[in-house]
């Protein structure tokens, strides 16, 4: 869409990156095909050589790939896009673009647990080091800085803790000394909160979750101006991570309804946390959309509501916590979130189960800690759910 800035976010979410073939299709066509076909000899060279525009090989570009990320794109308020396989493959992607051997990151210490794997296991091993600190310190990122300091990695609300960053402050110490922010922005989605208007440089999608939002396909992407984006493809479309077709129109298809969705799992999950919070077997409630978060008003003015992710601890520890899942007949059992269909989670034995039982106390994951990421089901089943589980506690 060539007036992007004109229209509304919902608007842009059902008509950015439409372009019809001479069928003159409503829905968007998909082209599931490996590669393209030329003219002539000439037209092939043309392409291959990159003097002339166009589809060559699917690796390297596909229309329906492109309309997904012209798409979100639009939503993010990007200049492009770039989507992958999965979220993982973007944060490697835009490491793998950005960064060199002897570069060095600030990340926070709550990152997503594959993040952090690869930053501090496998990306160390090629010369990129990682220094962790906390989501909330904003001097530790600063002090963390080192000549070498490439990028600033953060994720917020963070999983499943719901810590906020503040992405302004942090990108005004990054941007004194000429680093660059990336923003993971899977928990919030662009509906809720834009970090690029914030002043990041990067934003990373997992579309795995609320893009697709319906547990369907892995996906990722990585946004922000072409100048960034470019070298993010020119590594994809080399090293070969990069999104399927078919996964890319499941992922269009999804973002029509991101907007609807996102408002209704944000307002049950508010509910939800309110309830919880009154529970006399829930210890704490965690959730930026309530007065009791330490960061409640940060949350507020930089996101549009609380989210759709609640996490809480029962009071008691792993016995407690497991008899509340076991006695779930609605909510999934499963790691996921961002489906319609809701999901709860047991953080120190699943998600958070490899990491030493000191460094899970250390970073807050009690073992009476769970994760509810809010789906479309009525508010009154899923507490009937949690409920008959809370209550025999
Ligand atoms: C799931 C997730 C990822 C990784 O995405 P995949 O699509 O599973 O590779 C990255 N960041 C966050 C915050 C996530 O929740």
């Amino acid at each position: 869409m060539a007036d992007c800035d004109k229209y509304q976010l919902e608007t842009l979410a059902v008509r950015a990156g439409t372009a019809r073939t001479q069928f003159n299709e409503h829905s968007e066509a998909m082209y599931l095909t490996s590669s393209f076909v030329f003219d002539n000899a000439a037209q092939a060279a043309a392409r291959f050589s990159g003097e002339e525009e166009g589809n060559v090989y699917s690796r390297f570009t596909n229309p329906t790939v492109a309309a997904f990320q012209e798409r979100l794109a639009a939503l993010e308020g990007a200049e492009a896009a770039v989507a992958t396989s999965s979220g993982m493959s973007a944060i490697l992607a835009l490491v793998m673009a950005h960064l060199s051997a002897g570069d060095h990151i600030v990340a926070s210490n709550s990152l997503f647990g594959a993040t952090l794997q690869l930053f501090n296991n496998i990306l160390s091993r090629f010369g990129i080091e990682t220094t962790c600190v906390s989501q909330t310190d904003v001097g530790a990122w600063q002090a963390a800085i080192r000549p070498n300091t490439k990028l600033f990695f953060l994720e917020t609300p963070s999983n499943p803790l719901t810590e906020i960053a503040d992405i302004k402050a942090l990108c005004d110490v990054a941007h004194a000394k000429e680093i660059l922010v990336a923003v993971d922005n899977c928990f919030c989605t662009p509906v809720l909160q834009r970090p690029l208007d914030l002043g990041a440089d990067m934003v990373v999608h997992s579309a795995t979750k609320y893009l697709d939002g319906q547990g369907r396909v892995l996906g990722g992407a990585v946004v922000g101006p072409k100048k960034y984006t470019d070298e993010v493809l020119k590594f994809l479309r080399t090293a070969g991570p990069t999104l399927s077709a078919f996964n890319a129109w499941v992922l269009l298809k999804g973002l029509e309804t991101l907007q609807i969705r996102m408002e209704a799992q944000s307002a049950k999950a508010l509910l939800i946390a309110q309830w919880l919070e009154a529970h006399p077997k829930v210890a704490r409630v965690f959730y930026p959309g309530l007065p009791s978060h330490p960061q409640h008003a940060l949350a507020m003015r930089q996101q549009k509501n609380g989210g759709g992710i609640v996490s809480f601890e029962v009071k008691g520890a792993r016995a407690e916590a497991w008899r509340v899942v076991d006695s779930c007949k609605l909510l999934s059992i499963t790691a996921n979130l961002g489906d319609t269909k809701t999901t709860l989670t047991h953080p120190a034995s699943t998600t958070h189960g490899r990491i030493s039982p000191e460094a899970r106390a250390a970073a807050g994951i009690s073992e009476g800690l769970l994760r509810v990421a809010v789906g479309l089901e009525a508010v009154e089943d899923l507490q009937a759910d949690l409920d008959r589980g809370l209550s025999q506690l």
